[in-house]
């Protein structure tokens, strides 16, 4: 997930986290880096349209492409596998969900955030939806070997 938030800034990164689910455990088996469909203004327009496409580029919003989230969701369904979650980075921004994180984030879910300063990931943190949906709550990462 850094590297990916390295690779593709300063625009946003997006990926999705499959593994199992275990209780109140998520156990992420592997990110499947995906393209942050901003990045086609026209198409993302279609899909989920921002208010001010000008300032709401690919460097401060990310959208999954519908189509490809499909697709992932199947293949990993054939391996038995559950999407846990979506992360994206945040370029020149803290590892904290904005308003619009909170207001696109679906109960469940983790979002894992990455802050890419100047370049270099920096924090990792992840957050999930509370019960009443207000806000998103920090969950803890733990990375075992
Ligand atoms: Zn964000």
């Amino acid at each position: 997930m850094r590297q990916h938030g390295e690779r593709d800034y300063p625009s946003e990164c997006c990926g999705v986290l499959l593994g199992k689910a275990q209780g109140e455990v998520k156990l992420v088996a592997e990110v499947v880096a995906l393209k942050n469909l901003r990045r086609e203004p026209s198409r993302a327009q279609e899909f989920l349209p921002v208010d001010d496409p000008a300032r709401e580029t690919e460097r401060n919003r990310f959208l999954v492409d519908p189509l490809e989230q499909l697709r992932v969701e199947k293949e990993a369904r054939a391996r038995s596998l559950e999407v846990l979650g979506y992360y994206h980075s945040h370029p020149d921004h803290p590892a904290r969900p904005s308003a619009y994180d909170r207001e696109h984030a679906w109960p469940w879910y983790s979002y894992v955030i990455v802050s890419v300063e100047q370049g270099i990931a920096k924090d990792l943190t992840c957050w999930v939806l509370a019960e009443d949906e207000a806000m998103l709550h920090p969950q803890p990462v733990e990375v075992i070997e």
